[in-house]
């Protein structure tokens, strides 16, 4: 996980995040709810970095609040 990504985001007009998980079977239950209560503002994704396990592979992407994805940033 990397937390440069989020305070980057916040230095930017982003004001939302979406948790991508690999979508394979080694994600664990932790990540996987996460990834079904998308999106995230950018302050709770900075709460849940913190706690999340080490070496997770997810990632945070810019988003909408509706959850549209900003695959351009
Ligand atoms: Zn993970």
């Amino acid at each position: 996980m990397d937390k440069n990504t989020l305070n980057k985001f916040k230095n930017t007009e982003i004001d939302y995040v979406h948790f991508i998980t690999e979508g394979d079977e080694n994600v664990c239950d932790i990540c996987d709810k996460l990834w079904e209560n998308n999106p995230y503002s950018i302050d709770e994704a900075q709460k849940i970095s913190k706690n999340l396990h080490k070496n997770c592979r997810c990632k945070w992407i810019a988003c909408d609040k509706d959850d549209t994805l900003r695959s351009s940033i």
